[in-house]
C-alpha cells in the first residue's frame, strides 16, 4: 500500500488544492491530506473549520477514484508525521518560481532530517494554477467574488464567515 501526504495549511481549501489532491490520487493507495495546525500563521478558518470543509470535499472525491482520501490535522515536524503515516511521498503543488525557492529550501532541509520520504512537486491545471488561498481571502475581504476558485460550500462558508465578522 503506498500512501501519499499532502500537506498544507488550506485555509481555506480552493479549487488549486482540489486539483492537487485529485493529481495525486492518482499516484497512491491512500492520500491523507495534512492539515497544519499552526497558528503562527493566524488562520481565517479555525482548524475544525477547515477539516470540515475538506472532509465535505473528499467525500466526493473518494467516490470518484479508487483510493482513500482522509484528512488528518498535525502540529509536529512534517518528516515526522509523514513518517508516523508510513508515507513514502509527500506531495506539494507548484504554482509560479515564487513557490520555487521556499520549496527548494524545505526539500533540502527536509531530505537533511530524513532521506527515505520522496518529495514530489505537482502543477494544478492551467485554469487553477494562480489559485492561492491568501489571495482568496483578501478578495474576499473587499468584497470581491471568489466563487471561480472555491467550491459553492467553500464560498459560503467564507461569506458566513466574513458576515460574522469573526476574522
Ligand atoms: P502552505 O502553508 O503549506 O503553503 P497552502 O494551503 O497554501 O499551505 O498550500 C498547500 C500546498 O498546496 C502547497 O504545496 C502549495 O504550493 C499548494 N498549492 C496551493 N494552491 C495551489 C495551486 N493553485 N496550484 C498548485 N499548488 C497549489
Amino acid at each position: 500500500m503506498r500512501v501519499g501526504l499532502y500537506p498544507g495549511t488550506f485555509d481555506p481549501i480552493t479549487l488549486g488544492h482540489i486539483d492537487i489532491i485529485k493529481r495525486a490520487a492518482n499516484l497512491v493507495d491512500i492520500l491523507v491530506i495534512g492539515v497544519a495546525n499552526n497558528n503562527q500563521k493566524k488562520p481565517m478558518f479555525s482548524i475544525d473549520e477547515r477539516l470540515e470543509l475538506i472532509n465535505y470535499e473528499i467525500d466526493k472525491i473518494n467516490n470518484l477514484f479508487d483510493v482513500k482520501v482522509e484528512a488528518q490535522s498535525f502540529d509536529k515536524l512534517l518528516v515526522n508525521f509523514a513518517a508516523d503515516l508510513k508515507a513514502s511521498v509527500i506531495f506539494r503543488g507548484l504554482r509560479a518560481v515564487s513557490d520555487f525557492e521556499y520549496e527548494f529550501q524545505m526539500v533540502c532541509m527536509n531530505r537533511t532530517l530524513r532521506d527515505d520520504i520522496e518529495i514530489v512537486f505537482l502543477m494544478a491545471g492551467t485554469e487553477y494554477q494562480a489559485i492561492s488561498s491568501k489571495l482568496v481571502k483578501e478578495i474576499a475581504i473587499l468584497n470581491g467574488n471568489v466563487n471561480k476558485f472555491l467550491t459553492s460550500s467553500v464560498n459560503s462558508a467564507m461569506l458566513k464567515k466574513l458576515k460574522k465578522g469573526s476574522i
